[in-house]
């Protein structure tokens, strides 16, 4: 029987580019990437089964009732969940997994599985930051602001996660993650 894998949590303030590292780290095929499902609605150039399992409201409720969830939270009004079975089928096969998730869902995680590894990826700054989240053009101004109102919240826990990786470069923070992730593994 093969080692169980690893599983490994990567958060980031909304904006800290950590969209962008994630595709990076995708590239690499020892790593089994969960998909989860929001209930948010795709931003343009995002497709079903791809970034997202978009679903309605009302089954994201069912699904959380049914213990469909490995962990689920809402982030600025929208749900978010881990498929469970994907996650599983995937350590017991022996593969490393990498969930992208937010903060709640990550300490979530890590009561479930206390051995999974906590990454966290901010901006240098808090200017970068609202740069970031302006520059994308895919929120209302609106949403913006919920979103910065919620990363200042997170500064809070920060000091939970077992590695704070810096987004100034992408291919260094990229470089530095995949270095971790082999260290731990
Ligand atoms: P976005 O709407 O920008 O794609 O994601 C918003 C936030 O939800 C991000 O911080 C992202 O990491 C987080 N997120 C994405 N999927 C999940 C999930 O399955 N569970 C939780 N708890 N957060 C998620």
């Amino acid at each position: 029987m093969s080692k169980r894998g690893n599983l490994f949590v990567v958060s980031g303030f909304s904006g800290s580019g950590k969209g962008t590292v994630m595709k990076q780290l995708c590239k690499n095929e020892q790593y089994a990437l969960s998909i989860s499902c929001t209930s948010r609605a795709p931003r343009e150039g995002e497709t079903n089964g791809k970034e997202y399992y978009f679903i309605s409201h009302e089954e994201f409720v069912k699904r959380q009732a049914e213990g469909y969830f490995l962990e689920s939270a809402i982030y600025v009004n929208k749900g978010y969940g881990t498929p469970l079975g994907f996650v599983e089928e995937n350590l017991e096969a022996g593969k490393d997994v990498i969930l992208e998730i937010e903060m709640q869902g990550a300490l979530q995680v890590k009561k479930t599985y206390p051995d999974t590894i906590l990454i966290f990826i901010t901006p240098p700054d808090a200017k970068v930051l609202r740069e970031r989240l302006e520059g994308r053009g895919t929120e209302t101004q609106d949403v913006i602001e919920k979103r910065l109102a919620r990363a200042a919240q997170e500064c809070a826990y920060m000091d939970q996660y077992d590695y704070i990786v810096i987004n100034d470069d992408l291919d260094v923070c990229v470089r530095n993650i995949t270095d971790f992730i082999n260290y731990m593994s």
